[in-house]
C-alpha cells in the first residue's frame, strides 16, 4: 500500500533534520499539526433532503506567521493528506520568504455531482462551521483542487457576514471585484514555469519565456524544434501550464490527460481547442487529430518536460522506472513517492520539488493580502515581475544548496525551508 502523504512529508522532513538539531521536542513538534479542526456540515440539497459532509482544516505550524492554503473539495478526501498538504505549506511558505505559516482545509465531497446552489450552501456552512479560526491575522484560506473563485468569493461573504468586518484579506484567490489579485488564477502554472525556464538552462534544454504571446510565425522562423511537454491534469493549473507553455515558452504541448485518460500529438495540441472540448464533452478524449493514451502512457513519453498537475502520488515505485522525460516539474502537491523519487534520481531526472515548483500560487496570494491590507491593487505586469524575481531566486538557492551539499533538489528545499521555521521557533522559545 501507498504511504500516506503526512507519513512522506514527516519522512522529508526528519532525514533533513537528523543529528543534534532534531531534538525530541522538535521533533514531537513537527510530528504533528499544532491545531487540527474537523466539522460536520448538515447542508440541504436541492430535493429537500440534508446530507451531512465531513470537513477539515489543519494549522500544520504558524510559527512564522497566519497559517495559510487551500480548501479542496474531493470525495477521497483524508485527514492524512491534509496534514501532509499543511506541511508542505508551511515549508513551500518559509522557502519562498513569506512571512506566513501553512495550513490546508478539505471536505469530502464530489462537487462533479452537485449543483451551483448546493456548492454555495456547502461552503458558507464550512466557513460557518470554522467559527473565529480563520481570519487575516490567523489563518487565510485559497483554492485548490476542485475550489475556485467563486468558492471563494461565497467564504468571504460569509467571513464578512460572521464577524461584521469587511476585511477582504482574510481570503486569497478570490474574484477581482471582491479584492483578488491580477494574475492569481494562473499565477501557480506561471511561477511553475519561471522555474522550468531556469531549469531548462541547467539541463540544457534550449527554452526562453517571452512576457508576450509567441506568434505561430515568430516559431517558424526559428527552425528550431520546440521543447516537448506532457501534462497530467487538465484543471486550473494544468490548463494554464499547457496554454503558458505554449504561448510563453514556445514549448510543443504534446499530452495532456484529466481523469478519464489522455490524448497525444506529436507536433503540439491546440491547447484552446483542447479546452473548449472538455467543456462540451466533459473529457480532453477524443479530441480530433489526436491518438488517445492513458494516465499511464503520459508518463512514459519520451518528452523533455513532464508535468504532473493533478493530485498526490501519481509518481510511485510501479511507474518511476518509466519516466523518460528530462525535467519532471511538480506542479501538483506531493505528486512523486520518496520511492519513485529514488528511482528517478539515480536515472538523472532534473525533479523541481512541490514546495519550490508550485510556490506562485501562494506567492500572488500573498501579494493579494498585502494590496488587500493596503486597499491597493497592483498592476498585472508589476505581478508578474516580482512573481519571476521570488521564483527564480527561490529556485537557484535550492539549486546552489543541493549542488553544494552534494544532495537531491528536494532534499534542499526541505533544508533550507525547516531551518527557517525551526528559527522562527527557537525565537519564540518554543523549541
Ligand atoms: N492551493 C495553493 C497551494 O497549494 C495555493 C495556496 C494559497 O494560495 O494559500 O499552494
Amino acid at each position: 500500500m501507498e504511504q500516506n502523504l503526512f507519513e512522506s512529508v514527516k519522512q522529508n522532513i526528519c532525514t533533513c533534520a537528523t543529528g543534534p538539531q532534531l531534538t525530541p521536542n522538535l521533533e514531537s513538534l513537527l510530528k504533528s499539526p499544532m491545531k487540527e479542526i474537523h466539522v460536520s456540515l448538515p447542508v440541504r440539497m436541492d430535493d429537500g433532503t440534508i446530507r451531512t459532509f465531513q470537513g477539515f482544516r489543519v494549522q500544520y505550524n504558524n510559527a512564522r506567521g497566519p497559517a495559510k492554503g487551500g480548501i479542496r473539495y474531493h470525495t477521497d478526501e483524508t485527514i492524512e493528506t491534509i496534514r501532509g498538504l499543511a506541511a508542505i505549506m508551511t515549508l513551500k511558505c518559509a522557502l519562498h520568504e513569506l512571512p506566513l505559516g501553512g495550513a490546508k482545509g478539505g471536505v469530502v465531497c464530489n462537487p462533479k455531482a452537485m449543483s451551483k446552489g448546493e456548492l454555495e450552501r456547502l461552503s458558507r456552512a464550512y466557513i460557518q462551521a470554522l467559527d473565529c479560526s480563520i481570519g487575516p491575522d490567523r489563518d487565510i484560506p485559497a483554492p485548490d483542487v476542485y475550489t475556485n473563485e467563486q468558492t471563494m468569493g461565497w467564504m468571504i461573504d460569509e467571513y464578512i457576514r460572521q464577524t461584521g468586518c469587511v476585511h477582504f484579506g482574510a481570503i486569497t484567490g478570490k474574484p477581482l471585484s471582491l479584492g483578488g489579485s491580477e494574475g492569481r488564477h494562473d499565477s501557480t502554472a506561471r511561477g511553475g514555469w519561471y522555474c522550468i525556464r531556469e531549469a531548462a538552462k541547467e539541463t540544457g534544454i534550449g527554452m526562453e519565456m517571452k512576457e508576450t504571446s509567441y506568434s505561430p510565425e515568430s516559431k517558424a522562423e526559428t527552425g528550431e524544434a520546440a521543447p516537448s511537454v506532457a501534462i497530467q491534469g487538465f484543471g486550473n493549473v494544468g490548463y494554464n501550464a499547457a496554454l503558458i507553455g505554449k504561448e510563453f515558452a514556445g514549448c510543443r504541448i504534446v499530452a495532456v490527460s484529466d481523469s478519464s485518460g489522455g490524448i497525444y500529438s506529436d507536433e503540439g495540441l491546440d491547447v484552446a481547442g483542447v479546452m473548449k472540448h472538455k467543456k462540451e464533452t466533459g473529457s480532453v478524449r477524443y479530441f480530433p487529430g489526436t491518438e488517445d493514451i492513458t494516465n499511464s502512457q503520459l508518463f512514459e513519453l519520451d518528452v523533455d518536460v513532464l508535468i504532473p498537475a493533478a493530485l498526490e502520488n501519481a509518481i510511485t515505485e510501479k511507474n518511476a522506472d518509466e519516466v523518460r522525460a528530462k525535467i519532471l516539474a511538480e506542479f501538483a502537491n506531493g505528486p512523486t513517492s520518496p520511492a519513485a523519487e529514488e528511482i528517478m534520481n539515480k536515472r538523472g531526472i532534473h525533479i523541481i520539488p512541490d514546495l519550490l515548483c508550485n510556490g506562485g500560487g501562494v506567492i500572488v496570494s500573498y501579494f493579494e493580502m498585502v494590496q488587500n491590507m493596503n486597499m491597493d491593487h497592483w498592476a498585472e505586469d508589476y505581478i508578474y515581475r516580482r512573481l519571476d524575481e521570488k521564483m527564480t531566486r527561490a529556485y537557484h538557492k535550492v539549486l546552489e544548496f543541493s549542488k553544494k551539499n552534494s544532495i537531491t533538489m528536494r532534499k534542499a528545499a526541505y533544508t533550507i525551508a525547516l531551518e527557517e521555521v525551526v528559527d522562527a521557533m527557537k525565537a519564540r522559545g518554543w523549541v
